[in-house]
């Protein structure tokens, strides 16, 4: 089994527990480290929308919460037929623990659809380096 299909299946998992009352519009997401460990994460929504997190953020915040830090790939499924990629704020939140050669792959329920580096979503962007 390939690491993207390892990823599929555990976004596909959670994607299951969305919560996603309002939109109806379900989403999960997988990170894999460059330890090899994979964290998935839901959208979760709320009746307060701007309170909402994405399923890329609730990935992100299982694998900080574990003590990883260095993002490989991140996986995103989301049902239906469009390319479903992640959102700009998602964008940046990967960035902060990318590396040069990170891999954002838009998914749907039957496989990888489409595969970006980072720097094609967020190009030019504002990272951790330029803080220090
Ligand atoms: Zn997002």
């Amino acid at each position: 089994m390939s690491d993207t299909a390892e990823m599929l299946d555990a976004a596909l998992a959670v994607q299951a527990n969305a919560h996603a009352p309002y939109s109806g519009f379900r989403v999960g997401a997988a990170v894999r480290t460059t330890s090899g460990a994979i964290y998935a994460g839901c959208n979760v929504e709320n009746a307060s929308f701007p309170e909402g997190i994405c399923a890329e953020a609730a990935a992100i915040g299982a694998m900080v919460a574990a003590g990883d830090r260095e993002i490989a790939e991140v996986l995103t499924v989301a049902d239906g037929d469009d390319l479903t990629t992640c959102c700009g704020g998602c964008r940046q939140r990967i960035r902060e623990f990318a590396t040069a050669v990170t891999l954002v792959h838009a998914a749907g329920p039957d496989g990888v659809r489409r595969t970006f580096t980072i720097d094609e979503l967020l190009p030019e962007s504002f990272g951790p380096e330029n803080l220090s």
